[in-house]
């Protein structure tokens, strides 16, 4: 399976990583609860705070100074279009 990796710099120093994960929000949360590690950062989009679809596969964003989390679709598009139609993630 080919994995397109796309990294985008926007303000604050958040990179997104569509593709990192070959797996659902909810295998990698179960995963963590598994490992007993906390979950709640992964379940909201760290952008905007809506929920995640758990069957969705995870966008990563990495915040500087704070780690990985994951953000929604809907920031991504918009984070990474900036208001023109050029970039869109390719799978
Ligand atoms: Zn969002």
């Amino acid at each position: 399976m080919a994995v397109a990796k796309k990294t985008v710099l926007i303000a604050h120093e958040v990179e997104f990583y569509p593709d990192v994960f070959d797996c659902t929000i909810r295998d990698f949360i179960e995963q963590r609860e598994r490992l007993r590690l906390p979950t709640d950062e992964f379940r909201t989009c760290y952008i905007c705070g809506r929920h995640l679809q758990k069957h969705r596969k995870p966008i990563v964003v990495n915040v500087s100074g704070i780690g990985n989390r994951f953000a929604c679709d809907k920031c991504y598009t918009e984070h990474t279009s900036g208001g023109m139609n050029g970039e869109k993630t390719e799978l």
